[in-house]
C-alpha cells in the first residue's frame, strides 16, 4: 500500500523526472564533450565547472567545489616484451599510480591473485619476479580487489604487477594500485586483455616465461581535486548524504562508472529543490572526485568534515545510478552497510512501492561511503548489475577502453533517479531518527572478524584511527 503522505509528491517527483530529458542531456555533455574527468586532466576541471554551474542554475547558490590535496598521476607509454622462453612483443596499458619504470624479470603466473593464491607458494618464488593475475573471481568464490593482489605482490617482494582482464574483448584493464590520499604505487604495475595474458602463457608452454617492460607513467604528490557539493537545507541541523563519484578512468568516458551515478545525483538534487526548508533533514548533495584511485575525495572530504558526522543521518552511494537486472527483470537492488537494521527500512519501503528486490548486507572499501562508514554513519547503496545480455561478468566494461555512453541506458537511470527520490523523501521527513551511528570498536571488531581488517593492511588502506 503506498503511503498516502508521499502520493502527491512522488506524482510530481515521478513526473519531473520521466519527462525531463536532464539525465541523458547531462551525460551526452560531460561523457562526449567532457571527457573521461580523470583526476588531473583538463577534463576534470571542466566537469567540476559544469557540474557547479548546472547545480546553480537549479538554484543552488550554494553549489562549490571544496578542495583536496593528494597523490596526482599521470598514464605513460607502456612497451611489453616477452623475452623468454620465445620473443614476442605486446600491446599493454599502465595501471593508475604505477610509479613508472623499467622492470625486466621471469614471471610467476598467480592465477587469479587472491590471498589464498600468494599463501600457497613460497614467497622466495615471487621475491624479484613479475606477479601476473587476473581480475577473475578466486577459485574460494570471492571477488578479491585487484588493490589487495596488488599489495601482496609487494608484500612478497615481486618487482612488477601485470593484471590481466578475465573478460574477453581484447580490453586491458585499468585501475588503481594504491590509495591516493596517502601514496603512489612502489612497484610498476600494467593491465594487459584476456586474450594477451592467454596468449603470453600459452607461449610460454609451462617454461620459465621473462619478460621485460617499461611504462612512462608517473606519480604527481601535491595534486589538488575537488568534491562538489550543493545543499539542501532542512528544518534541523541534520544531513542526508547522498552521492557518488564523477571521475571516470582516463582510458574511457566512464560512462557506467561513474557518470551514470552523478547525473543521477545532479537529477535529485534538480527535482528535489523546491522542498529547500521543507524537510526535517537536509540532503547534502556531493559528487565526489579521485574515487577512482583509492577513493580519495570522499575519505579527503570525511577527514575535513569530521565534526559533522555525528549530523550525517545516513550516506546512500550512487556508484552507478540505474537499476539492475535480475532473472531478466529489472529490479531495486540494495546493499546495507550499517547498521543491519537499515535492512528492514529498506525492506519496508520497496515493498510498499511494489518493486522486484534484493537487498544484501556487507561490506565493501572500495567505494564512497567507505569513509563514513568508518565514522560509524549508517551506509546504504543502490547498486546496478548489468542485463546478462552484455554477456560480462564482475565489472564488465568499467575500467575498460569500451566504458563509453552506449553501455548506459538513460531510461534505466531515469528509473533509477524516480525510485531514489522516493527513498530520500522518506529519509528526508521521517520523523523518528533514520538508525543509529555505530561505535567505531564494534565497526573495527567486525572487520576484524570478518577479514576485512587483514585485506585492508595489504591495501595499506587500514587506520581505524583516523580518516586518511
Ligand atoms: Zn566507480
Amino acid at each position: 500500500m503506498l503511503n498516502e503522505r508521499y502520493l502527491k509528491d512522488e506524482r510530481t517527483l515521478i513526473g519531473e523526472i520521466w519527462q525531463s530529458g536532464e539525465i541523458y542531456e547531462n551525460m551526452l555533455i560531460m561523457a562526449d564533450e567532457i571527457g573521461s574527468r580523470f583526476p588531473g586532466t583538463a577534463s576534470e576541471k571542466q566537469a567540476q565547472e559544469y557540474m557547479v554551474e548546472k547545480l546553480k542554475e537549479y538554484g543552488y547558490e550554494n553549489a562549490r567545489a571544496v578542495p583536496f590535496n593528494y597523490y596526482g598521476w599521470k598514464r605513460g607509454p607502456v612497451t611489453l616484451e616477452m623475452t623468454e622462453p620465445v620473443q614476442r612483443e605486446f600491446t599493454a596499458i599502465s595501471l593508475a599510480m604505477s610509479p613508472g619504470g623499467i622492470v625486466e624479470a621471469g614471471v610467476i603466473d598467480l592465477g587469479t591473485g587472491s590471498p589464498e593464491e600468494f599463501e600457497a607458494v613460497d614467497p622466495e618464488d615471487v621475491k624479484g619476479k613479475i606477479v601476473i593475475c587476473s581480475s577473475a573471481t578466486s577459485p574460494t568464490g570471492k571477488r578479491v580487489h585487484r588493490r589487495t593482489k596488488y599489495g601482496y605482490a609487494v608484500k612478497y617482494g615481486a618487482v612488477g604487477f601485470i593484471f590481466m582482464n578475465h573478460n574477453p574483448g581484447q580490453l586491458a584493464p585499468t585501475g588503481s594500485l594504491r590509495p591516493s590520499y596517502k601514496m603512489g604505487g612502489e612497484i610498476p604495475g600494467i593491465g594487459v586483455s584476456l586474450e594477451t595474458g592467454l596468449l603470453m602463457l600459452r607461449l610460454a608452454k609451462g617454461k620459465p616465461m621473462k619478460i621485460k617492460f617499461t611504462d612512462k607513467s608517473q606519480v604527481i604528490p601535491d595534486s589538488e581535486s575537488a568534491n562538489i557539493v550543493a545543499e539542501l537545507p532542512g528544518e534541523t541541523d541534520e544531513w542526508i548524504v547522498v552521492g557518488g563519484h564523477y571521475d571516470g578512468h582516463d582510458i574511457s568516458q566512464g560512462a557506467m562508472d561513474n557518470l551514470s551515478g552523478t547525473t543521477v545525483t545532479m537529477e535529485l538534487a534538480r527535482v528535489l529543490k523546491p522542498y529547500e526548508g521543507k524537510f526535517k533533514r537536509g540532503i547534502r548533495f556531493i559528487c565526489f572526485g579521485c574515487e577512482e584511485i583509492g577513493v580519495t575525495g570522499s575519505t579527503c572530504y570525511v577527514a575535513d568534515h569530521l565534526d559533522q558526522m555525528k549530523n550525517t543521518a545516513i550516506m546512500v552511494n550512487l556508484e552507478l545510478g540505474g537499476l539492475s537486472f535480475k532473472d531478466g527483470m529489472k529490479h531495486a537492488a540494495f546493499t546495507v552497510y550499517q547498521p543491519p537494521e537499515m535492512k528492514e527500512w529498506i525492506a519496508g519501503f520497496l515493498e510498499e512501492v511494489n518493486y522486484p528486490t534484493s537487498i544484501r548486507t556487507g561490506m565493501s572499501a572500495a567505494s564512497d561511503h567507505w569513509p563514513f562508514v568508518m565514522q560509524g554513519v549508517p551506509a546504504i547503496y543502490m547498486h546496478e548489475e548489468p542485463s546478462m545480455r552484455q554477456l560480462v561478468q564482475g565489472r564488465g566494461w568499467g575500467h575498460t577502453t569500451a566504458d563509453l555512453m552506449d553501455k548506459v541506458d538513460p531510461r534505466n537511470l531515469q528509473e533509477g533517479a524516480m525510485l531514489m527520490a522516493r527513498v530520500l523523501l522518506r529519509l528526508a521527513t521521517q520523523e523518528k531518527k533514520i538508525a543509529d551511528h555505530t561505535p567505531l570498536k564494534k565497526i573495527v571488531k567486525h572487520l576484524e572478524k570478518t577479514g576485512m581488517s587483514k585485506t585492508l593492511e595489504i591495501q595499506l588502506k587500514w587506520h581505524p584511527d583516523s580518516p586518511r
